[in-house]
């Protein structure tokens, strides 16, 4: 009998999946915002937790049935909380994007002024305004006022920031929260510079750690908390290696308000299977967080000199390039972002093209902007080292600069990438990193 054309579907997806795996198994993972977690968090993301509701705060659910959850719950909070000295932490944020419309919810109304980055100075969409279909102005109604920045030292200007803000009061348009944090995160933002100005105009300080939760995890980049942000907002799976998800972190004082606009305000299910996860890599992080964190900063650097020393034009250079995970790179010399992120995908180099300063003045727009953002946190889950960091700038410089056909590179790519099918810094090693698994 012949196949139905849903069995034939079904298969399809299936092989699609497959194919996925192995693709990435001989790929060269550099988006800054993926990572790989460990076998233990697939495990846990693929149990029943993932088939039951869980409403409301542990111990006050909604429904029956929690026993079990509730206890998971409990010990993700009390990790949560350990690993970033926090006071509170809701689990519950199905990503980071549902994290910071916790954050608007809970300390702003529509129509209030939020500070925030702008997209080229690494703000993310999340923090955007209406006209962009951002979440901030589209979903909350929040107006966005952008901090000056400057594009030498890539962070945010302090003493222009100050000024704005003097200013925006004088013309009734204080902000009521102050967002940091990115998406183009090179180097800290001025938290502690700014945090006793912006309280004295009583306005909320949220820290966006969506991008750098695994470096602050590890003690490797800025402490938010400790300088004076009110809240912090995250997701779980970019150098932080959970699955995908969010939290938010604050103290006693902004408990309630938190708790309310997760549930009933945002979330129904919170993907209970996923809180289980982050459960499992907060307690990897705890173990094993201050040397994968300090490996990758030694990568990010390693990795934007040898780029840099090949000729590319690596932004943050007065600051020696990076303090995070990421790289970001000027290639408007060869062509644009969106042509080399193209380009290097056809030898299983896989990064973004980036809106990067200076952009938007030039007319580039996000589908060929001027740069390529570079993310080292995989590929150091992975077990790459330095050694390694300078052997794939080369293979970059290969097909971007001297413009070689990627298909003549990918045979070298796939052989390099042979030695790292394991994901490190965990307690259980056994499936390897891209291994497919099937339960049929
Ligand atoms: C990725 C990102 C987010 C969104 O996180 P999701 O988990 O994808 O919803 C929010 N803020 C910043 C700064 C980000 O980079």
């Amino acid at each position: 009998m012949a196949k139905s054309s849903n069995k034939e579907s079904y298969d399809k997806i299936f092989s699609k999946l497959k194919e996925h795996h192995k693709w990435f198994s001989n790929s060269i993972p550099l988006i800054a915002s993926e990572n790989i977690p460990s076998p233990a968090v697939r495990e846990a993301i693929i149990s029943d937790f993932g088939n039951r509701y869980a409403e409301g705060w542990p111990g006050e659910r909604v429904y029956a049935g929690c026993v079990y959850i509730d206890d998971v719950e409990f010990e993700c909070m009390k990790l949560a909380k350990k690993l970033y000295k926090a006071k509170f932490a809701d689990v519950r944020p199905v990503s980071g994007v549902v994290a910071n419309l916790a954050i608007y919810s809970a300390f702003s109304n529509p129509g209030d002024i939020m500070l925030a980055p702008s997209i080229p100075a690494g703000g993310h969409i999340s923090h955007g305004k209406k006209e962009h279909s951002g979440t901030a102005g589209l979903v909350h109604g929040l107006e966005i006022e952008f901090y000056p920045f400057n594009a030498e030292e890539m962070t945010i200007d302090v003493d222009k920031t100050k000024a704005k803000v003097k200013e925006l009061e004088k013309n009734g348009r204080l902000p009521k929260i102050a967002m940091f944090g990115g998406s183009l995160f090179l180097f800290p933002h001025p938290v502690k510079e700014l945090a006793n100005f912006l309280k004295s105009y009583d306005i909320h300080i949220n820290y966006d750690a969506a991008h750098v939760a695994g470096l602050i995890a590890g003690g490797k980049f800025q402490d938010p908390l400790r300088e004076g942000a009110d809240t912090m907002t995250m997701s779980t799976h970019k150098t932080l290696f959970g699955p995908q998800g969010g939290l938010v972190l604050g103290s006693k004082e902004h408990e309630e308000k938190i708790k309310k606009a997760m549930f009933p305000g945002l979330t129904s299910s919170h993907h209970i299977h996923h809180m289980a996860g982050k459960a499992i890599a907060f307690a990897e992080a705890l173990e094993f967080g201050k040397d994968y964190a300090s490996q990758i900063l030694k990568n990010a650097k390693a990795f934007g000199e040898a780029l840099s020393d090949f000729g590319f034009k690596v932004l943050g250079e007065s600051r020696g390039f990076t303090q995070s995970h990421q790289i970001a790179v000027n290639v408007l010399d060869y062509s644009d972002g969106g042509k080399v992120e193209a380009e290097l995908e056809k030898a299983n180099i896989i990064v973004n093209r980036q809106l990067i300063p200076g952009d938007i003045k030039a007319g580039r727009n996000y589908f060929h902007p001027g740069g390529i953002r570079l993310g080292v946190s995989e590929i150091t889950r992975i077990g790459m080292k330095q050694k390694e960091m300078k052997e794939i700038a080369a293979f970059i410089k290969e097909i971007v600069i001297e413009k070689k056909d990627p298909k003549k590179i990918l045979p070298k790519i796939k052989a390099f990438r042979k030695d790292y099918q394991k994901v490190q810094y965990c307690f259980d090693k056994k499936l390897g990193a891209y291994e497919y698994v099937k339960l049929r």
